[in-house]
């Protein structure tokens, strides 16, 4: 007889006796979560002799980045508060998992996005899993501003990073983290824009902690844009600018929390150049073999750039960067910074020949 492996349940369900959902509460899950922690096989090097590298894929999440977590939980709780229509502004991967975990629930979805600064993969899911999708002039600031005046006085509800769900559903990487390494690692790095993120990791290192499940907790590292990287500088950006779309925001919603996890943590946060960001992004794919979209790689090169300072020189210590979302949601930007596919007619010899075979 063979044995069947315990099936994933979606973070909901597996980890539900650290969340605010009680047996009532629906689980609206497309299965998010339990995403792999990759260990690096050439990058790592580059940090240090005594540096263990992991990458955790957040771009295997069902549709493709890590709010999946944070918003099988908002549309869970929404649903059970008897919610039918959800909202949010987004820079594209919030919305596209609104969109999805909604069509999910039976209930409505409204998305606001920056028009013309949302990546392709993006805006083609929120239109596929059928949200009404509002492109509107302004920045990300802009529509969440917009969102949360609708939201306020309309009956939609609030699914942008405002909502407290999705903390709680996002912190539960952190747990995933532990449970694979068997331990706290000793830094973690974080593309930075809202700060949810980073937020949720540091509450889901802290709960971990006191419930016994790591003796430590790990170090935090942020890394902003260059162009958008209020929390570096201290001051609100009026216009951010980055190629890293998902992390453009100049007025971080989570700013505040993102500093109490960088000074309790005893980390750091820094800003990386679209330059760092556009080697890193393709280091990340052509070495490592790890296709991600362009913020999540200001993780990978944001390490670097502390590697650069000395920072890991001497040190044993393990490390996991969080790959915040997939490679595909941003063809545009990889067939851009790729150098053209070369032509040939159908004809072995030149083919062979071109390869210098
Ligand atoms: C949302 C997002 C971020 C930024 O996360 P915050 O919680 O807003 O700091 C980074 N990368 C990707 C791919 C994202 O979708």
């Amino acid at each position: 007889m063979s044995t069947t492996a315990q099936a994933w349940p979606g973070v909901i369900e597996q980890y539900a006796q650290y969340l605010p959902v009680s047996d009532a509460t629906p689980r609206v899950t497309l299965l998010e979560g339990n995403t792999p922690l990759i260990p690096s096989v050439t990058l790592a090097k580059r940090l240090g002799e005594g540096v263990e590298l992991y990458f955790k894929f957040e771009g295997l999440n069902p549709t493709g980045s890590f709010k999946d977590r944070g918003m099988t939980m908002a549309i869970s709780k929404a649903v059970e508060e008897g919610a039918t229509c959800t909202i949010c502004a987004s820079t594209g991967n919030t919305s596209a998992a609104a969109a999805a975990y909604s069509a999910r629930a039976g209930i409505q979805s409204v998305v606001l996005i920056p028009d013309g600064y949302v990546a392709l993969g993006k805006l083609a899911q929120a239109l596929a899993y059928g949200a009404r999708t509002i492109a509107v002039e302004g920045h990300f600031d802009a529509c969440l501003r917009l969102v949360r005046e609708i939201s306020e006085n309309y009956p939609v509800e609030l699914v942008n990073s405002l909502n407290p769900y999705r903390l709680q559903g996002q912190k539960t990487a952190a747990f995933e983290v532990c449970d694979w390494l068997g331990r706290a690692p000793d830094y973690h790095a974080l593309p930075v824009g809202n700060a949810g993120n980073i937020t949720s990791y540091w509450m889901g290192y802290g709960e971990y902690h006191e419930a016994g499940m790591a003796e430590s907790r790990p170090k935090m590292l942020g890394f902003q844009a260059a162009g958008s990287a209020p929390i570096v500088l201290g001051e609100r950006v009026d216009k951010p600018e980055t190629l890293a779309t998902a992390i453009r925001i100049g007025n971080p919603a989570r700013w505040e929390e993102a500093i109490c996890a960088l000074d309790e943590s005893d980390g750091c946060i820094r800003a990386v150049t679209d330059e760092e960001i556009v080697e890193a992004y393709t280091e990340l794919s052509s070495v490592e073999g790890v296709f991600c979209e362009p913020a999540s790689a200001a993780s990978w090169a944001g390490l670097k750039q502390l590697a650069g300072e000395g920072f890991f020189a001497g040190q044993e210590c393990t490390v996991v960067a969080t790959l915040t979302g997939h490679g595909l949601k941003d063809p545009d930007r990889a067939v851009a910074i790729a150098t053209e596919p070369d032509k040939a007619p159908d004809d072995v010899d030149t083919i062979v020949k071109m390869l210098g075979l």
